[in-house]
This record gives C-alpha cells, sequence and structure tokens, in this order.
C-alpha cells in the first residue's frame, strides 16, 4: 500500500510522475465544496503533502490531517504554510532553497535594467509605430555606477549582490542582522533608502515583513530612484507604492510579485516608468525542474528515514539530517 499524498496546485509531469509511482495521490480540487468531499474522505490517512503555486497548506486544511508528517513545498518561499504550528505538532515542512538563487536574483537585475531604459515601454512604443510616427523617444537613465540596496540578503539576496559588479554598483543591504560580507549595512530601512538610487526587494513574504516598503520609504528612495520587488507583494503597500509612482514621487518600479495576485493594480498598466511580470522569477524549465526535482526529494528521503533534504529552519530540529 502506498502512503496517502495531498497535492495542491500546480506541478509538473515530472513530478506528477515521481509523486504518483511513489505516493497514493489525492488532488485537492479548487472549489471549497469539493475539497470538503475529498478531505472526508482521505484526510484521515494523509501523511505527506504537496504544495505549488504559492498556496501553501491553510490552517484549517492541516487541522484535518491527522496523520499528517511533512510538508514539502515546491519553492522557497513558505509563508503560506504556518511553519511553527507545524513544527508544534511534529510535521517537517520541507522547501527549495539555492536551486532557484540564479534565476531569480536575474530576474531582480533584469527587472531594474528594464525599468531604468524603460525597454518594455520602447518595445511598445516601436510596436505602434510610434518611431515612425512620433521619432526617438526620450533619454533614459544608465544603470552603471548607482547605489544598490538590497533589502534581505540572503541566499537569492547575495546571489544579486554578485551580479552587480559590471554595472559599478555600490552594494548596502538591510535585514535583520549584520553580515560578514564587504557592503554597509543599515538597520534602518528610511535611511539606506535615502542614500539610495535602487532599491531590491527579496525577503520572505509574512506577517514580519508585511509593508515594509512603505509610503516612508518610498519617499527617502526618492524622485530618481527605482524599486524592485522580488520577494513577495505583501513586503511593499502596493497603493502607497502606486501614488508613489503616480506622482513622481520614486522614479520607477520593477514588479514580479504583487498583493493580490493575480490582480494587478489596473493603475500600472498604463504607466510608462513600471515594468511588470506575472510572478515568473524562477519560472524556467531548469529552475523548476531542478525545484520539482528537490520537492520530491525531499519526499522520497522522508519515506526512507523521516528527514528532508532541505527543511525550513522552524523545523531542522526534527530533520537532523537535513
Ligand atoms: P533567505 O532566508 O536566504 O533570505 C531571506 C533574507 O531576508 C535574509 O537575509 C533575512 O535577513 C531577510 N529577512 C527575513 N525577515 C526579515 C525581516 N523581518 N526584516 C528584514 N529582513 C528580513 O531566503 P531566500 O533568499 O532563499 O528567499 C527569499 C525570498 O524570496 C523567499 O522567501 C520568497 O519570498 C522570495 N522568492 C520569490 C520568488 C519569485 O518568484 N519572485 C522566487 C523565490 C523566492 P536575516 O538573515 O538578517 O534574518
Amino acid at each position: 500500500m502506498k502512503p496517502d499524498l495531498l497535492l495542491i496546485g500546480p506541478v509538473t509531469p515530472r513530478m506528477q510522475a515521481r509523486l504518483d509511482a511513489e505516493f497514493s495521490v489525492h488532488r485537492l480540487p479548487a472549489d471549497p465544496e469539493a475539497q470538503g468531499a475529498v478531505l472526508a474522505e482521505h484526510g484521515a490517512e494523509i501523511v505527506a503533502v504537496c504544495t505549488g503555486g504559492g498556496l501553501g497548506l491553510p490552517t484549517p486544511i492541516m487541522d484535518q490531517l491527522p496523520k499528517l508528517r511533512v510538508i514539502s513545498s515546491y519553492g522557497v518561499g513558505y509563508d503560506t504554510i504556518d511553519a511553527d504550528l507545524a513544527a508544534s505538532r511534529g510535521i517537517i515542512v520541507a522547501h527549495t532553497p539555492n536551486v532557484l538563487n540564479d534565476d531569480v536574483a536575474t530576474t531582480a537585475i533584469l527587472l531594474w535594467l528594464a525599468t531604468s531604459r524603460k525597454m518594455v515601454a520602447y518595445d511598445t512604443y516601436l510596436r505602434a509605430g510610434r518611431w515612425e510616427a512620433e521619432g526617438y523617444p526620450p533619454l533614459t537613465t544608465s544603470p552603471q555606477n548607482r547605489t544598490v540596496g538590497i533589502i534581505g540578503l540572503g541566499r537569492i539576496g547575495q546571489a544579486i549582490a554578485d551580479r552587480l559588479p559590471p554595472f559599478g554598483a555600490t552594494i548596502v543591504y538591510h535585514g535583520r542582522s549584520k553580515k560578514d560580507v564587504p557592503y554597509r549595512y543599515y538597520a534602518d530601512l528610511v535611511e539606506m533608502a535615502r542614500d539610495c538610487e535602487v532599491l531590491i526587494c527579496i525577503t520572505p513574504g509574512g506577517p514580519e515583513t508585511r509593508h515594509m516598503v512603505n509610503a516612508e520609504v518610498l519617499k527617502a528612495l526618492g524622485p530618481q530612484g527605482i524599486l524592485v520587488n522580488v520577494a513577495r507583494g505583501s513586503v511593499v503597500d502596493e497603493s502607497a507604492l502606486v501614488t508613489a509612482l503616480q506622482d513622481g514621487t520614486i522614479a520607477g518600479a520593477g514588479l514580479d510579485v504583487f498583493e493580490e495576485e493575480p490582480k494587478v493594480p489596473e493603475a500600472l498598466f498604463s504607466m510608462e516608468n513600471v515594468t511588470l511580470q506575472p510572478h515568473i522569477a524562477s519560472a524556467t524549465v531548469e529552475t523548476r525542474q531542478a525545484m520539482g526535482d528537490l520537492t520530491c526529494d525531499n519526499l522520497s528521503q522522508f519515506m526512507k528515514d523521516g528527514t528532508v533534504i532541505a527543511p525550513v529552519p522552524e523545523c531542522a530540529h526534527l530533520s537532523p539530517k537535513g
């Protein structure tokens, strides 16, 4: 008898095949009524959850899985899973750190460059026939020799920093703790924003970082400043950001994430000074394959010896090998 697994959110065919080989897979439907039926029929036997698409595991569903022992998240951010609660119940939460650092970091750089050089706006300008009709568009701003502030110098934050030297950037950072790195640390985000021309957010989401980038931070960033968010939509006060972009408080923004995905404030659609992406920072074939493999490897290892390869910090004590 294969162990029972609850599958939440989209997975790749390769992941689906691996999960089907090792588990009796029960897909959680999107419709709440249909969810109730699946949970009533299988909830009592579920030992593992595999969750993707940022859906996490809502606590009311976790509460209906009395035999649950492991949650494997197809992603590194786990703000939609209560990891402390899981740990208190002896449930290990696993995720996919490091394998996505390069693509997410490159996306952050692309968003910054595209915004400062108006790459998307001018692509649209050309395609609309405006080059021929109206002539050469206004000059843009060079990304060279800027002070770039990284909010959250963790695994991905460091990969972003590693990409900055060719731009002659002065790298600074803000986070909860000072690191052993050759960049200036700011304990105060407003102070850092005041000294920066570019701010890149790459912290986790969740209540601790909610609206860290608020109207005061945006004002400090100033009229030449560009904000890049590849973290979570919740990290930035979106309505304050829209206002700051409309009234010239900051120069522009490159955004991969939004507060109410897939809803994006319509006011952003007509702005030339923003670059928008539908939460695709890790969405390459190569990185999604590596993330999918690690998601499944975490589950396979758990079924062998009760540990996972990559536990989240809150559950590390439950998985000594991880
Ligand atoms: P890490 O845990 O390695 O780094 C997180 C960093 O954020 C750390 O430097 C940490 O600082 C800092 N941080 C955490 N909490 C706070 C806080 N309250 N205030 C200030 N700084 C804080 O994570 P990763 O680099 O692997 O991933 C970071 C996040 O990126 C993920 O959690 C996810 O939300 C997002 N992400 C987005 C993707 C996308 O598709 N757009 C794809 C992948 C990740 P300290 O070390 O001092 O604690």
